[in-house]
């Protein structure tokens, strides 16, 4: 089969590889469309020790069956893979299953991902496509879920409801611009603003998003004023963002993984009782959800984003790199 296989930093080669084999209990897909996601990025900027070159990286992945149990059926994959017998399996928290592992990794096992032509995955996490969703935008539930996750993590957390609250979103990224949609348009939160360096990313979730739409330096983020922020980025400085804009009794919701640790205002956090929540994937129940919420266009168009082909994806993970590409999400066509 074709793959895009992840060689070393910042290098992709589109080139033939060994398809994936039947193994007891999966289903081979063949993948139809499968999303760039801010982690695929990590690895490929070589600063993700769970995806160790070389390795076929994706885990947004829509398709058509092709060896299984419900071959020919057009599907979504949910590519969270989970021991179902923890604790936490037993317990719809199967995102915190110690033996969890995500496609389109290699540490602790190998899995390979979905830029390539097939794809193995357990059938207990194949999904059926929902009719009124096209399958080129299928794999944006994978992140829609991350975002439903973080926001309704957060909504247990506050001391009012989400429609009464002021939200800060950092960074207009698919997460963040996620996060705003269900915030707006599902959670009915009405005052959100939105902010990240990139003009031309701004512009994009202005065009979807009712918030306002700001640079990291603007007026607009006062301190002390947010009920719950966002922080979908995760560097040092979204996180003293974060802090310091929090209101007393407030929630920060970290999402982004790109600094690992750095200093943090604990002093405020103790003295203002902020609620800090690390966040990661989504259970099963949130992918059902996020299936529903997309199936029934609930957060809107999804004309934001952009399509590639997948022997055209060494160049989309350029842009997305330097910056070129104003929008929040490409997806690449297989
Ligand atoms: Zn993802
Ligand atoms: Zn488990």
């Amino acid at each position: 089969m074709h793959a895009l296989v992840y060689t070393g930093i910042k290098e992709l080669v589109y080139r033939e590889e060994k398809n994936p084999k039947v193994i007891n209990g999966e289903s081979i897909v063949k993948v139809s469309a499968s999303g760039i996601c801010g982690s695929d990025m990590h690895a490929y900027h070589g600063k993700d020790n769970r995806r160790i070159p070389p390795l076929i990286l994706g885990h947004e992945i829509s398709g058509i069956i092709d060896k299984g149990k419900f071959a020919g059926k057009k599907v979504i994959l949910n590519p969270l893979i989970t021991c179902r017998k923890c604790d936490y399996c037993s317990s719809g928290r199967e995102h915190l299953c110690i033996k969890r592992i995500i496609l389109g990794m290699n540490k602790p096992i190998e899995r390979q991902g979905g830029f390539a032509e097939y794809v193995s995955i357990p059938n207990q996490n194949i999904y059926e496509l929902p009719k009124t969703l096209e399958m080129k935008e299928a794999p944006i539930a994978e992140p829609t879920a991350v975002a439903l996750h973080a926001v309704e993590l957060g909504e247990k957390k506050l001391s009012k409801s989400l429609k009464d609250s002021k939200a800060l979103v950092i960074g207009g990224g698919a997460i963040g611009l996620l996060s705003g949609l269900i915030l707006s348009k599902v959670k009915d939160c009405k005052e959100i603003v939105i902010v990240d360096p990139n003009e031309k990313r701004l512009g994009e979730c202005s065009k979807y998003l009712n918030a306002v739409s700001v640079k990291p330096d603007s007026k607009s983020i006062i301190a002390n004023h947010f009920d719950i922020v966002f922080d979908t980025v995760g560097m040092e400085v979204t996180r003293q963002q974060a802090i310091n804009v929090v209101k007393p009794g407030g929630v920060i919701i970290h999402i982004g993984l790109t600094h690992p640790s750095g200093r943090f205002d604990f002093r405020k956090a103790t003295l203002q009782e902020i609620t800090f929540i690390g966040t990661y994937c989504y259970t099963n129940e949130d992918f059902e959800k996020t299936l529903d919420i997309l199936a029934n266009k609930k957060i809107g168009s999804l004309a934001w984003i952009e399509y590639r082909k997948l022997n055209e994806g060494a160049s989309a993970f350029q842009q997305i790199h330097d910056g070129t590409c104003s929008s929040p999400k490409i997806i690449l066509l297989i």
